[in-house]
């Protein structure tokens, strides 16, 4: 699985496309902004996109999901706890193919209730969950503390540490990193019981 990472619009968000170079069948992650820049990524490499998958609803990750649609033929897909219009829902344990890849949908509410990792090709696609030395705000409508510490420690620090982590947005030192080195260098990801993550989450 080839990863075509590209920053866009004025949040540092990322889009993602991720190629299937076996087949050129490829999918595209939380488009936004700059769409002739990741549909030239496509015409490039003479991708046939199959699914738009977002990480999750905010319209920073969802705004561009129609025209890139249109333009492709994707299938919009979603985890079923998001409110957008989608063609697809997936839930936790899911498989997403296209060509011979795979995603495996990790469902990490807490940031958003349908806040999803993706998970294959020994990288992991991160959303807003987790970023590079940070992770996402809990204070929008659907952010709990309480969920996000489950899915960082129940869920994200029990992924194999040597997973590429692709975040959804370019706000560390670096734009990819990897689940070991999050463990031990993030801030956010440092031991503390969840009474203490609360504290810090609500402090920060
Ligand atoms: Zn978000």
């Amino acid at each position: 699985m080839k990863v075509h990472q590209l920053e866009v619009g004025n949040m540092q968000n990322f889009t993602y496309v991720l190629e299937d170079e076996q087949t050129s069948e490829a999918v595209i992650l939380d488009p936004s902004w700059d769409l002739d820049n990741v549909l030239g990524v496509v015409e490039k490499n003479g991708l046939k996109v199959k699914y738009v998958i977002n990480t999750h609803h905010h319209f920073d990750h969802t705004i561009g999901n129609d025209a890139i649609a249109k333009a492709t033929g994707a299938k919009i897909v979603q985890h079923k706890a998001s409110t957008l219009k989608n063609d697809m829902t997936v839930s936790d344990g899911d498989t997403i193919r296209f060509g011979n890849s795979e995603l495996a949908v990790v469902h990490t509410p807490g940031h958003s209730k349908d806040s999803i990792c993706l998970v294959g090709d020994g990288k992991v696609f991160s959303g807003d969950t987790l970023f590079v030395g940070n992770c996402g705000r809990v204070d929008l409508p659907g952010g709990s503390a309480r969920e996000l510490y489950q899915s960082l420690f129940g869920v994200v620090a029990k992924l194999d540490d040597s997973l590429v982590m692709y975040p959804g947005h370019n706000y560390g030192g670096s734009p990819t990193s990897t689940i070991g080195r999050e463990k031990k260098t993030n801030f956010v990801m440092q031991p503390r019981t969840e009474e203490e993550f609360l504290g810090f989450m609500s402090s920060d």
